[in-house]
């Protein structure tokens, strides 16, 4: 069986198991409640005394369900429901939290250690729908559930973890390496500017496909003001971390200057991207210029790391299908569906507008310029997709997505390793499009006209957004909140999609990662290079290429001398 099928097969598994057995599940007693944002939660010592109100930081926080007291309100046709009003919980007590009264002093010092035992009373809020029924927030979760998840999660760390560990190491070496084969500082020159042309441009462009797909569908129209109200009280704390997150990232100017490291082994070790770029280049172009052969031990020796690197790919996508099973039960697992419904129609936006940008953007690009079959090149490239989508990460999916260029692609070593990691960093279609659709949807719900003059403040903003984004997952819910603030749009209506964002990350994610593989298609034909995809049959039959079958071969023990 083809690693991607394997890698398919492990989604399913995880979805399943995430939807049957996380915390959200509709099979498992929901006997814990979950509070994201814990700054509004309303919690007594005592039910009966508004006096013993206690103050909680914005962690999260999970309470565990004593005892619950059910109230009688009116429903929308003026029967009378019971519904959870009270809950006695339980729940440890953590360095961060400092239980206060009103006055802000401390009321009764409840538990010495971190980790100690508190019991208190949790209110229930009840926000009528609109469209009928009454939802709770915080929401009611099962303890099961998330003691499942927790169980499964180490899976999917020890595979990001795996994944991650090859990147530095192999982008720096492949960088060097390619750079060092070219040996001519003009060719370098012209394909770094045009690499970043088509990036910058295929960008702008899946912003202005996300806005326009926002005022064909008008997503805000579909949610009424219970949903926003409960959407904002029950993410409100997580918008202003991220709101403040951005708030705290640095200029345009800045990120640009500071694509030069000070000190190149910092820039190794802490995985500063642009910075390992920018010096793996300016090493390749000075070991070309030693002269007669000089530069060729160290070049041998990274091209031996960065083989070596990728036979650990190929031992990490054996893991590959488990890992991801993983990664998909526990963000499946952890979305509540409440806040599916209420956000479907945008949700729905987002994809109708990735599938835009996909199919003919790079349809146009993959099938006019590459000169390749759009179904082939898409086969090609679905390791890395399915990887980029299961990780949300598009550095994560970056050893990979070279592997693709190269082994099924045909793209030469040195276009790949030049053009994908740059892109994996600078280029983001899919997260910029994404935060089209989210500003238009969310000045839609606040009911704000925006001008033209606006809207392209979002398409420069996002664009720019998408350049300083770090391919890891949720970058581009932060940098969204600087996309807000550059068109006027209130932040809080992060609160509004966040209950979402971490579902369409995997999707726009991928997208990226297909943007950056169409993007070093086009460059290598440019380049004059040219492309074969790998037929299956070619696959099988040579060990040597694609993912199969590499681990086959005999090992060679290396003797010192
Ligand atoms: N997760 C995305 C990526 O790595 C970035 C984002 O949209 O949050 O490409």
């Amino acid at each position: 069986m083809q690693v991607y099928t394997k890698i398919l097969i492990g989604m399913a598994v995880g979805a399943v198991l995430g939807l049957t057995l996380g915390p959200n599940s509709s099979l498992l007693e929901h006997d814990r409640y979950s509070y994201r944002n814990a700054a509004s939660a309303e919690l007594y010592l005592d039910r009966i005394d508004e006096t013993t109100r206690l103050e909680l930081p914005a962690v999260p926080l999970d309470f565990t369900v004593e005892e619950t007291v059910r109230e009688g309100v009116l429903d929308e046709t003026g029967l009378v429901v019971e519904v959870d009003a009270w809950v006695r919980v339980s729940f440890s007590i953590t360095e961060k939290l400092a239980l206060l009264d009103d006055e802000g002093a401390l009321r009764k010092r409840l538990g010495k250690r971190t980790g100690d035992p508190v019991v208190a009373w949790l209110k229930l809020n009840q926000i009528r729908l609109e469209g009928g029924g009454i939802q709770t927030t915080p929401q009611p979760i099962s303890g099961l559930g998330d003691d499942i998840i927790a169980f499964i999660s180490p899976v999917g760390d020890v595979f990001m973890r795996l994944i991650k560990m090859v990147i530095v190491p192999l982008v720096f070496a492949s960088l060097l390496v390619g750079v060092a084969s070219l040996g001519d500082v003009r060719k370098l020159g012209r394909m770094g500017g045009k690499t970043l042309g088509l990036y910058l441009m295929t960008t702008a462009v899946a912003v202005t496909i996300g806005l326009s797909v926002a005022h064909l569908v008008q997503p805000g129209d579909f949610i009424d003001k219970a949903d926003r109200a409960a959407l904002v009280a029950q993410f409100a704390g997580d918008a202003s971390s991220k709101a403040s997150a951005a708030a705290g990232a640095p200029s345009t100017l800045d990120n640009i200057l500071s694509i030069i490291p000070l000190n190149p082994i910092e820039s190794l070790s802490s995985g500063n991207m642009l910075q390992i770029i920018f010096f793996a280049v300016v090493l390749g172009i000075a070991l070309t210029m030693l002269g007669q052969g000089e530069g060729q031990p160290v070049v041998r020796f990274f091209d031996r790391i960065q083989q070596a690197m990728i036979v650990v790919i190929h031992m990490v996508m054996a893991i590959a299908p488990y890992g991801v099973a993983a990664l998909v039960a526990e963000v499946v697992g952890t979305s509540g569906f409440s806040v599916l419904k209420a956000l479907l129609v945008y949700g729905l936006a987002v994809l109708l507008g990735l599938t835009l940008h996909a199919g003919l953007v790079y349809g146009g690009l993959v099938v006019v310029k590459a000169r390749l079959k759009w179904l082939d090149f898409m086969r090609a490239i679905r390791p890395a997709q399915l990887i980029a989508f299961s990780t949300s990460s598009s550095s994560a999916a970056l050893p990979v997505s070279m592997e693709c260029a190269e082994q099924n692609l045909g793209v030469s070593n040195a276009t790949s390793s030049f053009v994908l990691p740059l892109g994996s960093t600078v280029n983001m279609d899919g997260t910029a499009l994404y935060q089209g659709v989210a500003a238009i949807f969310i000045a839609q719900v606040f009911q704000m006209d925006l001008t033209l003059a606006d809207q392209l403040s979002i398409v420069l903003a996002a664009t720019m957004a998408s350049v300083g984004a770090a391919g890891v997952p949720g970058a581009g819910m932060v940098t969204l909140a600087m996309v807000l603030t550059a068109s006027g749009i209130p932040q809080v209506g992060l609160a509004l999609i966040l209950g979402m964002d971490r579902l369409l990350d995997m999707f726009r994610t991928a997208v990226n990662v297909t943007g950056d593989l169409a993007v070093t298609s086009v460059m290598a034909v440019s380049e004059g290079e040219k492309l074969e995809v790998l037929s299956t049959a070619a696959d099988q039959a040579d060990p040597e290429r694609g993912f199969e079958h590499r681990l086959d071969k005999e090992e060679h023990p290396v003797e010192p001398d």
